[in-house]
């Protein structure tokens, strides 16, 4: 019986444990997939928008050579993390089930059945993309996540979105060879990090990164792609589309796990912003997937101080009177 198991070790997983550590607990963190999944599958060569001091969890400093860590930085310092206080994680092991018997819950993975007093959900929301619902998604050409430019050379690729993701891998592809076109939804440019915005701002002015705004793809084929444009569809000739549209957590895990979501489309987890716990009794939220599919307003930054919230309210709990 184990009085805290996490899923997920992401950031803030990994945070959680490091906090149910210092409490003395005994817990278990269990990920699907490598250790910090989520920031393994981000651009090989991004940078956080995150000055590292404020990405460190456990109060462990994270030194990095400029003020912003990028992807490798990052990766060795959760790996640094883990290992120096010796974190209890299972990687590569996915949790399919949580069922409440009793005082206690059993927690069934891909790999075992285990039984916990208290459990942490964080598992983020980097593994379901927000999909564009139209002909040819299921192309091998479409891609939802994006690694390096390298590969776009010489090759007419297509981006939607208008936020960060989207500006990042516009220009990268554009400065490694690639013709790239960037479909935009709204009327202007969206979130996009201070320091990339004007660069981008001015390859769309200077016409070496095409862009149409207030448009959408509405058919994706081999060699083209359909473009509804303000004024009339149009065919332009495509190898490959970057879908950076974004992600959404896994809610369908989410309500089979039991956890009531809002009935609107903003589908908010329900849980108490103090204590973090959920509807169900002993069962808590933390990490980014508290946002439902307002996915901007939690990060790394913010969302730290969900394990001690977490930890200290299960302490409060379980204190001997
Ligand atoms: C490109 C990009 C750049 C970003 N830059 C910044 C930044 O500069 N600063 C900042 O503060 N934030 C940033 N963010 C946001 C934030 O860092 C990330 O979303 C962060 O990873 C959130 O941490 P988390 O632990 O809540 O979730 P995640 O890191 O997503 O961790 C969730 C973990 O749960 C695992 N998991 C999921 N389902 C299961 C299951 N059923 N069983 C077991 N394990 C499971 C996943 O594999 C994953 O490892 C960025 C996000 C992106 C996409």
């Amino acid at each position: 019986m184990l009085d805290i198991l996490i899923i997920g070790a992401g950031p803030i997983g990994l945070a959680c444990g490091l906090e149910a550590k210092k409490a003395g607990y005994s817990y278990l963190i269990v990920e699907k997939g490598c250790l910090v999944n989520s920031l393994y599958k981000y651009p090989l060569n991004m940078t956080f928008f995150s000055t590292s001091d404020r990405l460190e969890i456990g109060g462990i400093p994270f030194a990095s050579i400029q003020a912003k860590p990028n992807r490798p930085e990052a990766l060795e310092y959760y790996r640094r993390v883990a290992d120096s206080q010796g974190l209890n994680i299972n990687l590569f092991e996915e949790v399919t089930a949580l069922e409440p018997v009793q005082d206690y819950y059993q927690v069934q993975t891909s790999k075992a059945v285990y039984q916990a007093r208290h459990v942490i959900i964080a598992i983020g929301f980097y593994d379901a993309p927000n999909l564009l619902d139209i002909p040819g998604e299921d192309l091998p050409k479409v891609r939802h996540y994006y690694f390096d430019p390298h590969f776009y050379y010489k090759q007419k690729i297509v981006v939607i979105g208008a936020n960060n993701s989207a500006a990042d891998v516009a220009l990268e592809t554009f400065r490694k060879g690639a013709d790239v076109t960037m479909i935009i939804r709204e009327a202007e440019l969206g979130r996009i990090k201070y320091w990339t915005k004007p660069d981008l701002e001015n390859r769309i002015a200077e016409g070496s990164i095409k862009a149409y705004f207030q448009s959408h793809l509405t058919a994706i084929r081999e060699n083209e792609v359909d473009i509804q444009t303000p004024t009339g569809q149009i065919t332009i000739p495509n190898n490959y589309v970057l879908a950076m549209t974004g992600y959404q957590p896994q809610f369908g895990l989410l309500q089979k796990f039991g956890i009531n979501l809002s009935p609107d489309f903003k589908r908010h987890p329900q849980y108490h912003p103090e204590t973090m716990e959920t509807n169900l009794e002993n069962v808590f939220l933390a990490g980014v997937i508290c946002g439902g599919m307002d996915t901007h307003i939690w990060f790394i930054e913010n969302s730290r101080e969900h394990a001690v919230k977490i930890i200290r309210h299960i302490q409060e709990q379980t204190r001997v009177v």
